[in-house]
């Protein structure tokens, strides 16, 4: 009998259909459904919105899948099967599971698309790490246990982490890497018709979007993410590490792989990126820190984040350690670049407009930081981000956005608050230079919005602040500053622009 296996549309690529031990399965038809109401409930980037039906309906052609068009995924599995019994490999966030779960014919497979079982993960937890977590730690069992980057017990070159040679300025004076730009794709038909079916959507439906649509600039097909990771590995790799954390305002890819869209869709495994990079720095074509600096992406943070979602529990996306509830100006949630001054987020905003993506660095150090200094709810900052970005799914954005980048989790990810001064931005990017605010001014007409904010959230959570080793002597910083209720005045000012 035939047995029908639905994929959702984060898992489109060949380990999504691939038998257990790696082979074709023979008498499985293939499902997609494409639920309207999942853009009804939130107002996505358009871009996001495009990409992803674009993915799903490419594979549906390649499959010869059976695709629905529904307004609910409920309404789209009894359209297709009626109440027969279905397959899917485990979802990637609790709403899509607490569904599962309510349809008895529904069978969940393991997940597949990342490198370690979440079952393994706890019991890595519980042995390794009974009083913290720490993303180093579980990264090197990672390595370790999985024989990546590895010369016998030892870590290949003798060291775990090469964060030493990475994470420098740009290039003094430059205003682009010296590097090949990244692949982009080509539209096709299906493009075309995703982008029609987009605009009546928004003309007929009452669904909105935000940010600009096209030309489509990430992969939606599994030749198209091949093709991405052949360029990078080929062009880009071998000069990942160095600049890894810089930022220049006119080459936002930089050295970046551009390949977070393509893992998240299923489309590439982690696998085979890792294994790229290795062979690369085993044939001698890339240095050791940026194959290091990459694969501790992959395995260590994607895998990391990813586990972090689901032991944290349902209730880490309500976390507000630091009681922030400001609303999200109209400037932000519109991606209106031109309405703001400071060119760092001008520019990281405009990116974030045009193509639905910017580099780690910019998500944490300018629209995290800022949204974190300037006291936003992080609820919304995540439900923002999660729409925003190509990439973000709610199993990716939670971890991220409540802990990394907001610490709204009060420090169970990390131990303590990513936000800096304007001083950090104007060191590690060029965006500072032509800037109305001078980076290091507190206080007049150029103050930093960055600067201002910086001491204004260090002076509102100063007692969690001083009892915490990694942010005390900041702290202690409050107390030289004879400015600091002008400070806080003009932080004021910049909360309400
Ligand atoms: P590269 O710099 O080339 O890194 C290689 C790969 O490592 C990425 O493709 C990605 O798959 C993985 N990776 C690295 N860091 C992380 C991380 N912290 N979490 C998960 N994967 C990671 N990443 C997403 O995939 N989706 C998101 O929605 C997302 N939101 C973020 C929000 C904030 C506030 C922050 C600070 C980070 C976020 N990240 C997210 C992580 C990271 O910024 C992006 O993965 C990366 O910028 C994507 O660009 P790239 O593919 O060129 O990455």
């Amino acid at each position: 009998m035939t047995a029908t296996h639905w994929l959702f549309g984060d898992q489109l690529g060949p380990h999504f259909t691939a038998t257990a031990a790696g082979g074709t399965p023979r008498d499985t038809d293939w499902l997609i459904i494409e639920a309207r109401s999942v853009f009804r409930r939130r107002r996505f980037h358009r871009a996001k919105a495009h990409l992803l039906l674009s993915a799903m309906r490419h594979r549906a052609a390649e499959l010869g899948a059976r695709y629905v068009r529904a307004d609910t995924y409920r309404a789209g599995l009894a359209e297709a099967v009626g109440d027969a019994p279905v397959s899917v490999h485990h979802p990637t966030s609790r709403a899509a599971l607490r569904l599962l779960d309510a349809l008895p014919q529904v069978t969940v497979h393991p997940a597949r698309g990342f490198l370690v079982d979440r079952r393994e993960f706890a019991r890595w937890a519980a042995d390794h790490a009974p009083r913290r977590l720490r993303q180093e730690d579980f990264y090197r069992w990672v390595r370790a246990d999985r024989r990546i980057l590895m010369d016998g017990p030892d870590p290949a070159g003798g060291r775990w982490n090469h964060d030493h040679d990475n994470r420098q300025p740009p290039p003094r004076g430059a205003r682009r890497l010296d590097v090949k730009p990244p692949y982009r794709p080509r539209e096709d038909a299906i493009d075309e018709e995703v982008r029609a079916d987009l605009d009546r959507w928004e003309r007929e439906d009452g669904i909105s979007f935000v940010g600009r649509d096209g030309p489509r600039t990430f992969p939606a097909t599994r030749r198209e993410a091949l093709t991405a990771l052949d360029h990078f590995v080929r062009d880009r790799l071998a000069s990942f590490g160095a600049h890894e954390d810089a930022v220049l305002a006119e080459d936002p890819v930089m050295s970046h792989s551009l390949l977070s869209s393509s893992l998240n869709l299923g489309l590439l495994s982690p696998r085979e990126c890792v294994a790229r990079a290795e062979q690369a720095w085993r044939d001698g074509e890339v240095p050791l820190n940026s194959a290091e600096g990459f694969i501790r992406q992959i395995c260590g943070w994607r895998e990391y984040v990813w586990q972090l979602y689901w032991h944290f529990g349902e209730d880490y996306r309500h976390a507000n350690a630091l009681g922030h509830t400001e609303p999200l100006p109209r400037w932000f949630l519109e991606l209106d670049a031109d309405a703001v001054e400071a060119r760092c987020l001008s520019t990281v905003l405009a990116q974030v407009r045009d193509t639905g993506w910017t580099h780690h660095i910019p998500r944490l150090m300018v629209l995290g930081s800022h949204a974190l200094q300037y006291g936003w709810d992080p609820a919304a900052v995540t439900d923002w981000f999660h729409r925003s970005f190509v990439d973000g799914y709610d199993w990716v954005m939670l971890p991220n956005v409540v802990g990394m980048s907001q610490y709204a989790d009060g420090g169970r990810m990390t131990t303590k608050p990513y936000t800096t001064g304007g001083a950090y931005l104007n060191r590690m990017s060029d965006l500072c230079g032509p800037c109305r605010y001078r980076p290091t001014a507190r206080t007049g007409d150029d103050a930093c919005p960055f600067t201002v904010g910086y001491w204004s959230f260090l002076h509102r959570h100063r007692e969690r602040l001083a009892a915490n080793a990694r942010t005390a002597q900041a702290v202690r910083g409050l107390g030289r500053l004879d400015d600091l209720p002008e400070v806080l005045r003009l932080a004021a000012e910049h909360r309400t622009p």
